[in-house]
């Protein structure tokens, strides 16, 4: 019963700490498909405030810092699971909570030496344990019940605008006490996340090579999870910043849509179900679609329909692709293989550069898509598509973010699985 306020202690093995990743992200997935019975019943891992539950929460921790792309997904259902448990608290229970909170807060401040945000959040914290614990004792003593709190140390409840405001205080009754709680809690993440980058220990453990392998089993867990890796939905108005992490299939889609306002059928299909996977909302679907449809065409342009013309029926086609018409069915992105076998007529947009370009255009496209100085590898990737393609374009992803693909595996399914392995690369810090 906790916040984590502790790293876990003891000696593990690499198994115990694959598993924990595994069932922390099960968790995840249960929370998400609000699937409450099997949230946490049946995961040894998740038993509350266990060696393993610990070990996990840290595990993650650790995650969320280096990838700012899985820093909200950690926070996020890290405060959902306190919810749960809250949730399913009797009265004695929360009180042993609270307890058992307001003695940790004590030993964290010990092992405080220096002033500063974290030693006032814990004095912070430890005030309302001790009111909490008080309220607990006698619910019905009105005078006891209220709570004053500086409105930084719980943001979510500022942002609800239910509770009275004076001078920077928030007054919270104690009934409220497990909304309190998990802002603290969420406040206490964002803290804990931020003064982790100022600890030598938790360098020391980002370089040993067991957290390594672990981190990256966790990221690729991430990377391949279609609902978490979604957590949030894509920010259109960072879209071009997007197109970064795209793979050079949809990237040339992409370039190709911006030059000619227009995609053939299958092109268009195939970057709508592209662009669904990676989170584009349907509301910003439609209008990502109706901004290139509504401008004139290219003269080369296979397509020359307009959205004016058939507004009906593209609404109609995008919402279909979302499962939200016909046989409710929700596409997913084809898989690399699917792509590359597909067979392009002349002319024909789409498939997969490692596949359908010959050497010249794929020569012409990496020497655009590489940094500069690492031209000198387009050779190498044109090589190893040659005897599979889905190796060259791997072999240009380990290029592109400068990492030995050897060691780091990076491996991808589908188009969407490359854009969020890349993204929760670039968004290592
Ligand atoms: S291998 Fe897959 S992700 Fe890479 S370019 Fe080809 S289809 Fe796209």
């Amino acid at each position: 019963m906790s916040f984590y306020l502790r790293p876990p202690k003891g000696i593990t093995n690499i198994i115990n700490l694959e598993t924990t990743v595994r069932q922390r992200f099960l968790c995840y997935q249960n929370i998400i498909n609000e699937d409450i019975t099997n949230t946490i019943v049946d995961l040894e891992c998740l038993v509350e405030d266990s060696v393993l539950d610990r070990l996990g929460h840290h595990l993650f921790r650790l995650l969320a810092l280096k990838s700012r792309h899985f820093y909200t997904v950690f926070i996020e259902h890290e405060v959902q699971l306190l919810g749960l448990r809250l949730a399913s608290y009797n009265p004695e229970d929360a009180k042993n909570f609270v307890k058992s909170l307001k003695s940790q807060c004590a030993t964290c401040l010990e092992a405080i030496k220096v002033d500063g945000k974290v030693k006032n959040y814990f004095i912070e914290l430890s005030s309302v344990c001790l009111k909490l614990l008080s309220y607990f004792r006698t619910p019905d003593n009105v005078s006891k019940a209220q709570i004053q709190l500086h409105f930084s140390y719980c943001f979510d409840l500022l942002a609800k605008r239910q509770y009275d405001i004076a001078n920077g205080m928030l007054l919270i009754n104690c009934t409220e006490w497990k909304a309190l709680l998990l802002s603290l809690y969420k406040s206490y993440l964002h803290l804990a996340l931020f003064d982790m980058k100022f600890i030598p220990q938790v360098n020391d453990a980002l370089q040993d090579e067991r957290i390594k392998s672990v981190l990256i089993l966790a990221r690729d867990l991430f990377c391949k999870n279609n609902s978490l890796r979604k957590f949030g939905s894509l920010d259109m108005t960072r879209f071009e910043e997007e197109t970064g992490n795209f793979p050079l299939c949809m990237k040339t889609l992409y370039n190709n849509l911006s030059k000619n306002n227009r995609l053939g059928h299958n092109a268009r299909f195939d970057f709508s179900l592209y662009l669904k996977d990676i989170g584009v909302e349907i509301t910003d679907a439609f209008e990502f679609w109706r901004k290139f449809y509504s401008k004139q065409h290219s003269s080369c342009s296979s397509c020359t329909h307009s959205w004016e013309q058939n507004e009906k029926r593209y609404i109609y086609g995008i919402r279909h692709l979302y499962g939200l018409e016909g046989s409710r069915k929700s596409y997913n992105v084809k898989d690399c293989s699917q792509i590359q076998n597909t067979i392009l007529g002349a002319n024909e947009e789409g498939g997969c550069p490692f596949q359908h370009f010959d050497d010249n255009n794929l020569r012409s496209l990496l020497k655009n898509s590489l940094p500069v100085n690492r031209s000198e590898k387009i050779e190498t990737i044109i090589n190893e598509r040659r005897g599979n393609p889905k190796k060259g374009c791997e072999k240009f992803l380990d290029f592109l973010v400068e990492k030995d693909a050897v060691n780091d595996e990076l491996h991808f399914k589908n188009p969407a699985e490359y854009y969020f392995l890349l993204k929760s690369i670039n968004s290592e810090v």
